[in-house]
């Protein structure tokens, strides 16, 4: 299977540019900023991605079907190190905020868009751990999703309603049996196509954000019928758009009844927001190191374009962000990982406020970090950094998504004044 339709870069270059070298880059940066811990967890997940590249004869290219690695990866417990699962026997040394946050970055260095993908399912997996109540049912898709048997995705955006979240339209209708009966449709919903279990928000009264529902839904059921969303900036993921008639919920499967959509619904938004930044701020690190490589090798005039100071001074600035920014990312995450532990996973709501405010802080700014590195690091590479000769172009491509996803640059910029609001009452 060729990895490009013409080789673009020299041997000795694109030889370099090897998964190995790129971690080996990112790795140097990190080493005096990591614990002993968390370096050699990092590198225990490089090493398991680097292997499982060259088993595999992974080149990353068109033909290449990114759902096919990820029972590799689930039966590893590289899908989500949020948290360890003692209630389907599933127990990981290293989880929390800062281990799913290194495991990511090692990923997406990988492959940017598998690791988007396996994103995705974490946002399924996330309510099921909080919700499953020990329900044999709900187990059963918490151990497939973990483990990697089955994608998972999180239906929340309709055609109609898509920042405005919480006046949806899809509607429960609760049934004599205490089951329920869902309508309505979902849209861009990350691996929907691909997944056996989808986590789905309705209501029983359209635009009523008070008596919103959250439920398990296994896709093979009658009512579910769902097609591809064809997004060309990440064209090995399956996004959904579902059509959802009659579709009938057992009661095993409610996770969230009715007037209890909404809290579920904000419960998710911090680690799926931070989640975001985390990948943002890998792809940051994927883009520079392939530009750090290039510009040292790459020669013009007789010199490595490096010692240009526009090209040498520009990765500078794209360097020192990404590192700066990875640190407060990772301090977010070790703190975030105290009070979880501190607290028994019921964080105060008064630290929660603060914490969703931090989470739309990094989300805004990692994602329009994440776009202007990848963009700028790319045309450091110039023609090579267009060509499908490498992951660039997926890096440029994939940053350009990431301040839609979870809640849209603006969203998150509404999010942050209420908070200023709330700062200036407080005082
Ligand atoms: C690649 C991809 C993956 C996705 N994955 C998922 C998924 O897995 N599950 C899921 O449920 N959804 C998913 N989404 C949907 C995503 O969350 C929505 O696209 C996003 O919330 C924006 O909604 P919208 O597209 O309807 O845009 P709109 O809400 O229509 O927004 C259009 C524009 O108006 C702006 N805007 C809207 N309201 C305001 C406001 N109050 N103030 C200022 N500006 C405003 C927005 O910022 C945007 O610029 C995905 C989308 C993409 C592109």
């Amino acid at each position: 299977m060729p990895k490009y339709v013409n080789q673009a870069i020299n041997d000795e270059i694109l030889e370099k540019l090897s998964l190995k070298n790129r971690y080996s880059f990112v790795n140097n940066n990190l080493m005096a900023l990591l614990s002993a811990d968390q370096f050699n967890y990092l590198k225990k997940v490089q090493k398991f991605c680097m292997r499982f590249e060259k088993k595999n004869d992974i080149v990353h290219g068109p033909g290449e079907d990114v759902y096919d690695w990820i029972p590799a990866f689930g039966a590893e417990g590289y899908i989500t190190r949020a948290h360890t699962f003692e209630m389907i026997d599933v127990v990981y040394e290293e989880y929390g905020a800062v281990a799913d946050f290194l495991r990511y970055l090692a990923v997406d260095n990988f492959d940017p868009q598998f690791a988007m993908g396996s994103g995705a399912t974490v946002l399924a997996i996330n309510p099921i751990y909080d919700h499953h109540e020990n329900v044999p049912e709900r187990l059963e898709a918490l151990k497939d999703l973990v483990t990697g048997q089955s994608s998972g995705c999180i239906c929340i955006t309709e055609p109609e309603r898509g920042s405005d979240a919480v006046h949806q339209l899809t509607t429960c209708d609760e049934q004599e049996d205490g089951s329920f009966l869902l309508n309505g449709e979902k849209i861009y919903n990350t691996n929907a196509p691909k997944s056996k279990w989808a986590v789905v928000y309705a209501t029983a009264e359209k635009n009523n954000g008070n008596l919103m529902a959250q439920f398990l839904v296994n896709t093979s059921w009658e009512g579910w019928k769902c097609d591809r969303v064809n997004i060309p900036y990440v064209d090995k993921l399956y996004l959904g758009h579902e059509h959802l008639e009659n579709l009938r919920i057992p009661k095993e499967y409610i996770l969230g009844p009715v007037g209890k959509g909404r809290e579920h619904m904000f419960e998710g938004l911090v680690p799926e927001r931070i989640g975001i930044a985390c990948g943002a701020i890998a792809q940051c690190w994927g883009a520079v190191s392939h530009a750090a490589i290039y510009v040292n090798m790459r020669k013009q005039f007789d010199q490595e374009v490096l010692k240009f100071q526009g090209v040498g001074f520009l990765l500078t600035d794209l360097w020192a962000k990404t590192t700066n920014l990875t640190l407060g990312l990772l301090k977010f995450c070790e703190e975030y990982d105290k009070k979880m532990e501190k607290f028994e996973e019921h964080i105060p709501a008064n630290i929660s406020r603060a914490l969703v405010a931090s989470a739309s802080q990094f989300k805004y700014h990692c994602t329009n970090l994440s776009k202007q590195i990848c963009y700028e690091a790319a045309n450091l590479m110039g023609g090579a950094g267009l060509s499908d000769n490498t992951l660039m172009h997926d890096y440029v491509n994939i940053s350009r998504i990431q301040e839609i996803v979870g809640g849209s640059r603006q969203i998150q910029q509404y999010i942050m004044s209420m908070s200023l609001r709330q700062l200036f009452k407080m005082l």
